[in-house]
């Protein structure tokens, strides 16, 4: 099998569209969804919308979840929670209905789904370093964990490697991995990020392609949320 990860689009329309171009050209038999679909971005509901069309199997992020469960505003920021404010009212209800009925794992034969961390995934605990890491791979069975949240593509091992832009899954080891974000890449790269896992061949490898910033930019200005939400979109911050 073939599949691709996808994470993080943020209500972004113009990368979740170049991403999903690219996963069309590599010829997958799977894409796989770690959520927060929306938030900060201009098109959350056509984001929305694209998932649930393609019947993409999908955890819910923690701007997802925000919009059902208002109490986790506390949680945000001043810019996330004017852009999850600003979301909510546009959502149209069968779109909120579709991201209120998200679960918080999803199992495939020795994939795991999650927004944050294994552990607790409702939570919505970060992953950034190998240490961080290794306390949750007793967390989970399989031989994979995917996540998102952070937005910072990175491959950490259960021997405490640190790989960035693919490896060859070794028989006795484990993965956590990260592949970033479609929407709102933090790595210094603005290009939109996703990964690529093939079961056959036994390798994983983070693609990166761009997409027309200046014109998810301008929407965001256009639509009053917060400058700094258009700006950190071409310097990948
Ligand atoms: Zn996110």
């Amino acid at each position: 099998m073939r599949y691709a990860v996808i994470s993080d689009i943020h209500g972004n329309l113009e990368a979740l569209k170049s991403v999903l171009k690219s996963i069309k050209k590599n010829g997958v038999d799977e894409i796989l969804c770690l959520g927060d679909i929306v938030g900060y971005g201009p098109n959350p509901n056509e984001c929305v919308e694209r998932i649930k069309k393609m019947g993409v199997k999908t955890v819910v992020g923690n701007h997802d979840y925000v919009m059902v469960d208002d109490s986790w505003l506390e949680h945000f920021n001043p810019a996330a929670k004017l852009a999850a404010l600003w979301t909510k009212a546009l959502l149209k209800s069968e779109n909120l209905q579709y991201l209120a009925c998200l679960p918080f794992t999803v199992r495939l034969p020795d994939i795991l789904l999650v927004h944050g961390s294994p552990i607790k995934p409702g939570r919505f605990h970060y992953i950034f370093n190998a240490i961080e890491a290794l306390s949750q791979f007793n967390g989970f069975q399989e031989k994979i964990c995917f996540v998102g949240h952070s937005h910072y593509p990175a491959i950490f091992t259960s021997d405490g490697d640190v790989f960035k832009d693919g490896v060859e899954l070794k028989d006795s080891v484990r993965y956590i991995i990260n592949v970033g974000s479609v929407g709102q890449p933090r790595d210094k790269n603005p290009s939109a990020c996703y990964g690529l896992l093939d079961t056959d061949s036994l390798t994983f490898s983070l693609v990166r392609i761009d997409y027309y910033i200046k014109k998810t930019a301008k929407k965001i200005m256009k639509a009053g949320l917060p400058v700094f939400l258009a700006e950190r979109l071409f310097e990948g911050r």
